[in-house]
């Protein structure tokens, strides 16, 4: 490919609204472009890139036997409200009507579709199990479009659905899924984790999300060192076991603590560590009102709290009016020894003694406070996890690391098949509900997770199965200097023969400003030809990835290709 013949057109400067470094350099380096917020065009570089990531994961999904359809972007409400997600999927769901005032709804995903395609196709366990998988553009009117592509409201997504006429059927392709998924990744040369998810309020028997690990990432991965354990921060399981508490517990006194207020005053204060001292935090879902215990250098995990309080609505933090009406003091001095309301203490937090805590009594705290097991309302596992626990498995320790969700797969069981009716004859004639599974890929989100995990301060640094070109000739002067042309012309041809992805900087930019665009747009390979290094017979090839600049014989362009794409010259 030649320049003259693609459209590049990088900018200099990041749009206003970018926060982060992947939605900076994918519209400096033009692959992107917005229409409106959360809505893309891809330019043809970036739909270079996009196009490979799709190629890897649709061949890993037939490799496995997964067949490929496409369904529409539009559905009629009919399905979803067969589904009863008409009403529970809130106002992510793009509703719309046509001519005839029927209603439709823009697709953010398409169990409902797949069921009822299978529902009219399947008839018997003979026929199970099936998968089928689309690469589609998905519509979610996300509250908060950010991060371009990252988190946009028009995007592409790999969405896979299975059929099966038991669970051990489902376990199996589950098994199989996962196993293709971190082939991608792999295949990608992403780093990334299989984590366990939760499985929400769909139930269901499995879950696991695929991160691609980044500072930037939103959600917080808990995982030890050799691998054998990963999980999302809620769903780290920490029960341990509790103490007995029988060492000797001193009497409490009531301390005055005038404008000490945050847990590390508090620990100062008294002198001692904030592992001593007990964070009371009044927390509501809008209706009741609970008293929430962890330790001081821990935090509470919402997520695990609103699984043990079986409450409907999302849990928040009380306001400091309602703290004061309900514990009679300011937010800084609530305390867990008074019973004001239920009373919910951490595993952790239990197992403290002679702490230090609020005394429900403005400007005081408690000294050698120790429980009164009766007045709690339950013990449990209420905390986020910290680096440094002990990995639940038995393995090590944990380390929180950040991640960028790219995949998502899903044991489903029988909600949508008995909702929907998508019954087959089972090998004793009776009528069984199908078992079902999803497994879904954010496309588009994973060049945005490639930069974020692969960039310096130039530019982008592609993964090699992601570079739009493996490598860019640029001839230096060529206008005026035949040779130049003609090696230049000869090496571009060499490479395209041997189907090396190359792109030709025919135009008569300045180096300067190529240089940097190359580094921007982060080609692995820049191979200069200039007349110096035609009278030394050598070509300069510059590593994108390590800055190193190589020498080689001008005529042996094959070996070095070679010896690249092997990974020798990583190093
Ligand atoms: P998130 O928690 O990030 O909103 P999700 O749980 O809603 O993701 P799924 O419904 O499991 O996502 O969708 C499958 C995949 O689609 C996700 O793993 C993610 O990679 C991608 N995805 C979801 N929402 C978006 C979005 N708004 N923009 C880009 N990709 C997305
Ligand atoms: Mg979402």
């Amino acid at each position: 490919m030649k320049t003259s013949r693609f459209f590049i057109n990088t900018l200099r400067e990041s749009p206003n609204d970018a926060e982060i470094v992947s939605h900076k350099l994918m519209i400096k380096a033009g692959l992107v472009r917005k229409n409106a917020s959360g809505i893309y065009s891809w330019l043809p570089l970036g739909l270079k890139i996009l196009r490979k990531v799709e190629n890897i994961v649709r061949k890993e999904m037939e490799s496995c036997g997964a067949q490929e359809l496409l369904m529409p972007g539009i559905i009629p409400s009919e399905l979803w409200i067969e589904s009863k997600r008409w009403e529970e999927y809130g106002p992510e769901l793009l509703r719309i009507k046509d001519r005839h005032s029927r209603a439709f709804c823009l697709g953010p995903t398409h169990e409902e579709v797949i069921t009822s395609l299978v529902r009219n196709e399947v008839t018997s366990y003979k026929q199970l199990p099936i998968n089928f998988f689309q690469i589609q553009t998905k519509f979610r009117d996300e509250i908060r479009p950010r991060f371009g592509i990252m988190r946009a409201r028009e995007f592409l997504m790999k969405d896979a659905y299975s059929f099966h006429a038991n669970q051990e059927s489902l376990d199996a392709t589950y098994l199989e899924m996962f196993k293709a998924y971190s082939n991608i990744f792999e295949k990608l040369h992403l780093e990334f984790r299989a984590v366990i998810a939760d499985t929400g309020n769909i139930g269901g028997t499995g879950s696991h999300e695929f991160h691609v690990l980044a500072d930037s990432g939103e959600d917080f991965i808990a995982s030890n060192d050799n691998g054998s354990y990963a999980a999302n921060l809620e769903m780290v399981n920490l029960d341990q076991k509790l103490r007995e508490i029988n060492e000797s517990k001193e009497p409490h006194q009531l301390i005055e603590t005038p404008n000490i207020k945050s847990i590390k005053e508090v620990a100062e204060f008294f002198n001692t560590t904030i592992q001593n001292c007990i964070k009371t935090l009044l927390v509501t879902d809008g209706k009741n009102f609970y008293c929430i215990c962890v330790r001081g250098d821990h935090e509470i995990n919402f997520v695990k709290l609103k699984r043990l309080l079986a409450v409907e609505k999302e849990l928040k933090m009380a306001s400091e009016k309602d703290v004061l009406k309900i514990m009679g003091c300011p937010i800084g001095s609530v305390g867990p020894m008074t019973k004001k309301c239920s009373l919910y203490v951490d595993n952790d937090a239990f197992n403290c003694i002679n702490f230090i805590c609020g005394a429900n009594q403005d400007g005081f705290h408690l000294q050698n406070a120790n429980w009164n097991k009766k007045q709690i309302d339950k013990i449990a596992d209420i905390r986020n996890a910290i680096d440094g626990d002990p990995s639940p498995d038995g393995s090590g320790v944990l380390k929180i690391k950040k991640g960028i969700e790219v995949g998502h797969i899903f044991k489903l069981g029988v909600k949508y098949s008995n909702s929907m009716k998508a019954f087959v004859t089972d090998s004793d004639g009776s009528s069984i509900p199908m078992v079902m599974g999803c497994y879904g890929i954010g496309i588009s989100r994973i060049v945005a997770a490639a930069i974020e995990q692969n960039h310096d301060e130039k530019g982008i640094i592609w993964p090699l199965p992601l570079a739009p070109f493996l490598c860019a000739v640029v001839p230096i002067k060529r206008k005026s200097s035949p040779i130049v042309d003609k090696y230049a012309e000869k090496i571009y041809k060499q490479l395209t023969e041997m189907n090396v992805e190359v792109i030709f900087c025919d135009q008569n930019k300045r180096p300067g400003v190529l240089f940097s665009d190359l580094d921007l747009i982060g080609i692995p390979l820049r191979i200069v030809v200039s007349e110096k290094n035609i009278t030394d017979e050598k070509i300069e090839i510059k590593l994108r990835k390590n800055n190193k600049t190589i020498f080689w014989g001008i005529n042996d362009i094959q070996s070095f290709i070679e010896k690249f794409q092997s990974g020798e010259m990583d190093s």
